[in-house]
């Protein structure tokens, strides 16, 4: 042991300078540079200098890329034989390195179990030792795994705390790689304000180290996470500056990455010209292989095809997207796809198909929702099994420097129960929600008595459940709720004139109407023979009574081309309103009547409000 300790404490300035380097950081992202280091070393350092060899073995480890064919083998294979080394007994913190090493390489051949067993292990054992840089790393690659997984509590608790101790050990760049899987972490959790926090502190700290690249990329995850919190104007300003930046660069790709995401908001912004251009600017450069960009463009092309009314075009997307979205299994995007579906199939007036779509949409989210649900439940229990964690911290408590990070982290588990245990309530109410919806749907869909033949509109059985729903929705909030009745005038004489066939027509044609009229949550539907409901959710009366004219005036001013010749026909309505004229639905379907009665005697072709 003498000799052993007369060896190691040579001086050896200029190799533990290079060590100083590498274990820093330095050379983290450049293979090239790091094994330059290495063979610096292999000649700076003798075989009699243990402790120095051994640090260098440890070093080593980290030297392979495993992106390169057969090197992920390789470091398995160096890292075994390096365990076999007897020295390592004295020196139980190298070997422990090596043991990390051999960890996170087993973690990335996918046996994830087995890597999540070893880190926890290792982890005990680097506190029992009170290596703090150990403590670091093993948090560090836990906190990602966890992330991985999903677990997002624990994956910041062992972020949080690993970046803690970076920043202590003066770490910046460990610190700077542990803040970026934060921010991603708290995003996928659901808390965006944080991860925006982090996002943008991190978009500092590479503006100050001037890679502008990497700040970029930080704008860019800013903007996707205030979209997912619907601020966006913000997200829209965001995705400009990174789009403007890649543009300046020169980078095709990048740049239209960032205008397929821009897309998206400004359909969300209702800014589909806008949209378009992007989209279509991105169309050369992106390739159906870079499925995650190829997927979202196709959806968002529907969406602006639907927002046209080329509806053919918008299915031709769609079918597209579902495809894309199907390989990679990304159950939330699909859902979209069948919601959108879902509003082309109702704009064509196909409404079996729509709700085919509509209850295909429910059943994703649905799936998405137990899934989210039964993640929170594991995540629970897992956070309110302290003990493990308590054993854990036991010896960084004794650390005085330690203990105020502790105690920050302490009131941060805090803070992150209190979301578990209300996002878990949460999420609970929606399911509900959504299971008895389903449940109503498929009642109605059993029924299969929905649509009117005729005109393809709704009928009298949908529209007065549809009524009851908005009536229940507009007392809760306080929202104001119209109606319109409407019938055909003189429609016996129609009939009794040009006959039968020409009478559907003239019903279909004012269908057709309604459809091109009226706004899409402004659902009319075929109550009677020639007597028409619409329904008017948050429209007060006076509103009301100026689209019930409208309508008067679009059939009256029909093109009727297609009928005999001078054929015309116009219709009657009657407004009523929630409050004013009733509080049930009967009533105010009733006082809409009785308005409808009223333009009847005063001559038809006209609209008249209840009084
Ligand atoms: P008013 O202006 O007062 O409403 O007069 P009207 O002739 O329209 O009123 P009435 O209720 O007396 O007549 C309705 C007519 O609508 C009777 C019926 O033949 C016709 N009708 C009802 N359903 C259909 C249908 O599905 N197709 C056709 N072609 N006609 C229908
Ligand atoms: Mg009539
Ligand atoms: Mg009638």
């Amino acid at each position: 042991m003498s000799s052993l300790g007369y060896a190691n404490s040579i001086v050896n300035q200029e190799a533990d300078a290079i060590f100083t380097q590498i274990e820093r950081g330095d050379a983290i992202y450049d293979y090239q540079v790091y094994r330059d280091y290495l063979s610096q070393l292999d000649n700076l350092i003798t075989k009699a200098d243990i402790e120095r060899q051994m640090r260098l073995s440890r070093a080593r480890c980290w030297s392979f890329d495993i992106y390169e064919q057969g090197q992920l083998t390789k470091a398995l294979s160096f890292v075994k034989h390096a365990l076999t080394n007897p020295e390592l007994a004295n020196y139980p913190n190298h070997k422990l390195g090596l043991q990390l090493c051999q960890t996170w390489y087993t973690e990335r051949t996918g046996d994830v179990e087995t890597a999540l067993k070893g880190y926890n292990k290792l982890l005990k054992k680097a506190y029992a030792l009170e290596d703090l840089r150990l403590i670091a790393d093993i948090r560090g690659m836990r906190g990602y795994l966890y992330s991985f997984q999903g677990n997002f509590t624990q994956a910041l608790e062992d972020l949080i705390t690993a970046k803690s101790l970076y920043k202590n050990l003066k770490l910046s760049i460990y610190v700077e790689i542990n803040l970026y899987e934060i921010a991603k972490a708290y995003r996928r959790f659901g808390d965006q304000k944080s991860a925006i926090r982090y996002f943008k502190q991190l978009e500092e700290l590479k503006k100050k180290s001037k890679n502008y690249n990497a700040a970029t990329t930080m704008v860019v995850s800013m903007a996707i996470a205030e979209e997912e919190l619907g601020n966006l104007e913000r997200a829209k300003e965001l995705f400009e500056k990174g789009y403007a930046y890649w543009q300046s660069k020169g980078d095709d790709l990048l740049r239209s990455g960032v205008g397929v995401n821009m897309a998206g908001t400004l359909i969300k912004l209702n800014e589909i010209e806008s949209a378009k251009k992007y989209l279509t600017l991105a169309v050369p450069y992106i390739q159906s292989s870079d499925e995650g960009f190829y997927s979202y463009m196709q959806l968002f092309f529907a969406q602006v095809y639907l927002a046209e009314n080329k509806l053919e075009q918008a299915h031709e997307s769609l079918a597209l997207a579902r495809t894309a979205f199907e390989r990679n299994k990304n159950t939330s995007a699909l859902a979209q796809v069948q919601q959108v579906e879902s509003q082309v199939y109702l704009n064509q007036g196909n409404w079996q198909q729509a709700y085919l779509a509509q209850s295909e949409y429910i059943k994703l989210h649905l799936k998405l929702d137990d899934k989210l649900l039964s993640s929170y439940t594991t995540e629970m229990r897992t956070r309110f099994n302290t003990e493990q964690v308590e054993q854990e911290n036991r010896h960084l408590i004794e650390n005085q420097q330690l203990r105020e990070i502790e105690l920050a982290m302490l009131e941060q588990n805090k803070f992150q129960q209190w979301i578990i245990i209300v996002l878990g309530g949460l999420i609970t109410i929606i399911l509900s929600a959504f299971a008895y919806k389903q449940n109503q749907k498929n009642k109605l869909l059993s029924a299969l008595a929905l649509t009117d033949d005729l005109t393809q509109l709704p009928n009298r059985r949908y529209i007065y459940n549809h009524a009851d729903e908005c009536l229940q929705a507009a007392k809760r909030c306080d929202m104001p709720l119209s109606v319109i009745a409407f019938d055909a005038d003189n429609f016996k004489i129609v009939n009794d004139t040009y006959g039968h066939e020409v009478g559907d027509m003239a019903l279909k044609l004012l269908a057709k109407t309604c459809r091109k009229t009226l706004a899409a949550e402004h659902i009319s539907a075929r109550v009677g023979g020639e007597e028409f409901l619409v329904i008017l959710p948050n429209i007060d009366k006076p509103q009301a009574y100026k689209i019930a004219c409208n309508l008067v005036q679009q059939v009256a001013e029909a093109n009727f081309s297609s009928f005999p010749c001078g054929f015309s026909l116009t219709i009657s309505a009657g407004v009523a309103c929630l409050g004013d004229d009733g509080d049930e639905l009967h009533t105010i379907l009733k006082s809409a009547d009785e308005a409808l009665y009223s333009a009847k005697h005063e001559g038809r072709n006209q609209a008249r409000m209840a009084n």
